[in-house]
């Protein structure tokens, strides 16, 4: 059994940093249903990322606001991502094993001024990361204890496929045009 399942919170500490060759490693397909050390990691991860939403905690225990983790972050190679975003009229929680991108709208948009990641430094890298504008997933859903098909646009598609790009050992600061950090085509829309 890996340490992190010993404990009660993922911490700042549990997190890995790039530079780290873990980080581009890919990660495997778990089996379903989910044993209990799955489970129980994934409800560490959906716990840490909401909790990092709430000032106060975020604060007292010095993590980072994140909106997704992914499994490998914390150095297991599995198949399994965390999400929770709100926006105005809509918010989407997310405990999912082995998502799959099934569409890939041709739309392009990035995250204007650009993503974060708890596993880079904040600061470190600039530049715009290409994503679709709108995607289906089908994925297990911890929360919903079933499987789901998850439509998203926007903001909610950006941060599902960084996260899912996770699992491929990709980063979002792999895709940041080498030459021009800043390139951008006409038609991106800016989220
Ligand atoms: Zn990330």
């Amino acid at each position: 059994m890996n340490n992190i399942l010993k404990k009660k919170y993922i911490t700042t500490n549990d997190i890995i940093v790039e530079p780290n060759d873990i980080l581009k490693e890919k990660s495997s397909n778990v089996n379903l249903p989910l044993s209990k050390e799955d489970k129980q990691l994934l409800r560490l991860m959906y716990n840490h990322v909401a909790n990092s939403q709430d000032e106060d905690y975020a604060k007292k225990y010095h993590i980072r606001a994140a909106v997704g983790i992914a499994a490998i972050q914390v150095g297991i190679k599995k198949r399994l991502i965390a999400i929770k975003t709100k926006s105005e009229n809509h918010s989407m929680r997310l405990a999912l094993a082995n998502p799959i991108i099934t569409y890939k709208s041709e739309q392009m948009c990035y995250l204007n001024p650009g993503e974060g990641c708890l596993s880079v430094e904040e600061g470190k890298y600039h530049g715009i990361v290409p994503r679709h504008f709108h995607i289906k997933v089908e994925a297990y859903n911890l929360l919903s204890n079933s499987k789901v098909l998850i439509e998203a646009r926007g903001f909610d598609a950006i941060v599902l496929q960084h996260e899912i790009d996770h699992l491929d050992g990709i980063l979002y600061i792999d895709r940041i045009n080498k030459l021009d950090p800043d390139y951008k085509k006409e038609d991106w829309i800016s989220i």
